[in-house]
């Protein structure tokens, strides 16, 4: 109940009230009445200040680590007098904390409150914590998968993912069983018991005059990971309306990127069947690459067309004006979507369709929108079954699994296997052991760290050649995705969209 009055905005007239329905989630019809217990026993309300924000100086690197502590206690002590199944712990924090957490309608009436005073970014803060705070967004997991930096790519393993080789699944829609709700990221899993999604609140967002809304991931991969999601079930696409609804988000919220896969089976895009894009407060890699060529177009003065060095195709349209960045981000489409290439390996629609498409993604930044387009394409050959443009079998002891917008743009979700598989390499190298057998299928990667150990056996040296190893290889990887693989057939599929070199 402290928790609740300083984190979660618990009204104090509703206290009593919020503490009825955690003992009725027990069957408790009666309760000790003394010391440390009951009503009024509590450390003030202090969290009922002024601060719109709440949040004070707790935030930080051990956000949300409190709030997990005191849950598991709870848990604990609910298991030990004989109220709660142990195997039924998740399912108990998250009705618990639902209780405590404001209904939609109040965070969405706090969250505009904020906006007016503070601005979208400020509103967005508040929102995030809040969802830290209420245990929707697992902030404590998180802090704990690695991360680092290699090969100018951020690198993470994701301890709470699980690994999905299962292409299909993508394309089936992430459907839910029972068909209520009809996908995992409907508007209706706000609060949804049989999902324990609780706790789960959302932000309206309106796009192009739509409804839109904006949720946090309770695992995300970096910093203020949400999704902005369509309010109707209606597929993936994009098109021109994508790239106008993508500089509406961040015209609200100028600190976030925002983009979408492209609506193609097999390039990561784990939700084909629900519309929607993904973003957040992190400047992730590919929006930080160089540039390898200017390039500028007729009737467009202030736009530039810049061509990415970076190991995947991708370029970025920049300019202060909406028009231009729509009107070249639409051109450009356009022409990818209708561009073969046979000898390159790019068919742009196969037996199964459309195989060709761009992932968009969008900052705001002084030099205005920087809207960039990933170009991405899913054919396959006899040689490549997975995928010409998939990652490459060599590489999939590493990871097999798709790259989707967050990779593409620099930042690896690794599978949290690699944890255990590392610490075997790891240990072998430094003790000057053999491969181990049950290691087997990272000869290529054990090949290049014995070379470049040459028999140097310091955990901090084999640490850091470890980790430029997968910087190494997820860059490889970055490059096995690129549908042109040299920068001169970028520029040469742009000059024939009328794009001219500015050099
Ligand atoms: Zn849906």
């Amino acid at each position: 109940m402290d928790h609740a009055r300083t984190r979660l905005d618990l009204d104090p007239r509703d206290e009593d009230w919020a503490r009825n329905g955690i003992f009725a989630l027990f069957g408790l019809d009666s309760y000790p009445d003394g010391p440390g217990h009951g009503p009024g026993q509590g450390a003030g309300r202090s969290g009922m200040t002024g601060d719109p924000a709440g949040q004070g100086d707790e935030d930080g690197p051990g956000q949300g680590a409190h709030i997990e502590t005191l849950l598991a206690g709870f848990c604990d002590l609910a298991v030990q007098a004989g109220l709660l199944d142990a195997g039924r712990r998740g399912e108990c924090e998250d009705a618990v904390m639902g209780l405590l957490t404001l209904r939609p309608s109040a965070i969405q009436d706090r969250f505009a409150q904020i906006e007016k005073e503070r601005g979208g970014m400020a509103a967005m803060d508040w929102f995030y914590g809040y969802c830290v705070d209420d245990t929707y967004i697992k902030k404590a997991a998180l802090d704990r998968n690695p991360r680092f930096t290699s090969h100018g790519l951020v690198i993470t393993i994701n301890m709470a993912k699980p690994e999905f080789k299962d292409m299909t699944r993508a394309a089936a829609g992430n459907r839910t069983a029972g068909g209520y709700p009809k996908c995992t990221i409907c508007h209706e899993n706000e609060g949804f018991a049989g999902r324990d999604k609780r706790t789960l609140r959302t932000i309206p967002v309106d796009l192009g005059g739509r409804r839109w809304f904006w949720q946090f991931s309770p695992y995300g991969y970096f910093n203020q990971h949400g999704i902005c999601v369509n309010r109707e079930h209606t597929p993936m696409h994009v098109d021109r309306s994508t790239f106008s609804n993508l500089l509406d988000f961040v015209d609200r919220f100028p600190g976030y990127f925002l983009g979408c896969n492209a609506a193609l089976p097999r390039i990561g895009g784990s939700v084909l069947a629900h519309d929607h894009y993904q973003g957040g407060g992190e400047i992730l890699p590919m929006h930080r690459a160089g540039v390898w060529q200017t390039m500028r177009a007729e009737g467009h003065p202030e736009a530039r067309v810049e061509i990415l060095d970076w190991p995947g195709t991708a370029v970025r349209v920049v300019s202060h004006s909406r028009r231009e960045i729509v009107d070249l981000s639409e051109r450009i489409r356009q022409g990818w979507a209708t561009f073969d290439d046979p000898d390159q390996g790019i068919i742009c629609r196969g037996e199964d369709g459309q195989q060709s498409a761009l992932s968009p993604t969008v900052i705001a930044s002084e030099r205005g929108y920087e809207m960039s387009l990933i170009f991405r394409n899913n054919g396959v050959s006899p040689d490549y079954p997975d995928g010409i443009f998939h990652i490459h079998p060599e590489y999939y002891p590493i990871k097999q699994e798709p790259i989707g917008l967050i990779e593409a743009q620099g930042l690896f979700i690794l599978p949290a296997r690699l944890v255990g598989q590392l610490a075997d390499i790891r240990q072998a190298l430094i003790q000057g052991d053999p491969l181990p057998q049950k290691e087997s299928d990272f000869t290529l990667e054990w090949g290049d760290l014995t070379a470049r150990l040459a028999g140097g056996r310091e955990p901090a040296l084999v640490e850091e050649a470890i980790r430029d190893e997968l910087g190494g290889i997820c860059e490889r990887m970055l490059e096995n995705t690129a549908v042109f693989k040299r920068k001169e057939s970028t520029r040469s599929f742009l000059e024939a969209l009328g794009f001219k070199p500015t050099d």
